[in-house]
């Protein structure tokens, strides 16, 4: 299964990417979590990201394909993969749909989380995670069992530099400006699925899997 995530910031994309790949084993291409990786790493990328990302706007189009056709090549996707976060813009669409012909492949499905904005905004401004592990909780609907610190690994919970709520809103706006529009390229594929994306993580996936059949 190639399949899209797709929805606005605070959807639960990645949530949902997580859980498909524990059930079946379709690794998650977050672009998201690629770029932050390269900010803290200090590469070239990273540092050309980084202003952007803090801005809530769009890192360019060249530079995030590139990323995902590179990501695209590695064995581990070749039985199928989950992309959350991409493509953010029609130009990356139609650059996706070139890359995977190229393989000989083609999306089969792109689910698309449809939560109100009060939620949204609600979500990520309650949002913590893990600088170690990238788990992801938050701070009502999903509280860590000791507060501030990783189930996992017991590491200081941290807030995305761009959760913050003046961000939030400029990244709302670059959603409805460049990435809302994907929607209707998919839809005239006849590939969009819309899932609600209210009620517990749980709730979601099972909509999900109704869908995935
Ligand atoms: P995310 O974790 O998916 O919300 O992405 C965080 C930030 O990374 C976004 O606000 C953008 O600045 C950047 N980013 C992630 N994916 C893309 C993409 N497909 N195109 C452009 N910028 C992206």
């Amino acid at each position: 299964m190639d399949l899209i995530l797709f929805g606005p910031p605070g959807a639960g994309k990645g949530t949902q990417a997580q859980r498909l790949l524990a059930t079946y084993g379709t690794p998650q291409i977050s672009t998201g979590d690629i770029l932050r990786q390269a900010v803290k790493e200090g590469t070239r990328l990273g540092d050309q990201a980084r202003p952007l990302m803090e801005a809530g706007q769009l890192v360019p189009d060249s530079l995030v394909i590139g990323i995902v056709e590179e990501r695209l090549r590695r064995p581990d996707c070749r039985p199928g993969f989950v992309l959350d976060g991409f493509p953010r813009t029609v130009a990356q669409a139609r650059a996706l749909e070139t890359m995977l012909g190229s393989l000989g492949r083609r999306i089969d499905r792109v689910l698309s989380l449809e939560v109100p904005l009060e939620v949204v905004v609600r979500r990520l401004s309650g949002r913590r995670s893990c600088p170690a592990d990238g788990r992801v909780y938050h701070l009502t609907e999903a509280p860590p069992r000791n507060p501030g610190r990783c189930d996992a690994c017991g590491t200081a919970l941290v807030q995305r530099p761009d959760d913050a709520e003046e961000v939030v809103r400029a990244r709302q706006t670059t959603y409805r400006r460049d990435t809302e529009p994907v929607k209707a390229f998919y839809a005239a594929q006849g590939l969009l699925r819309e899932v609600d994306g209210q009620g517990s993580p749980d709730e979601v996936f099972e909509r999900l899997r109704a869908v995935l059949g």
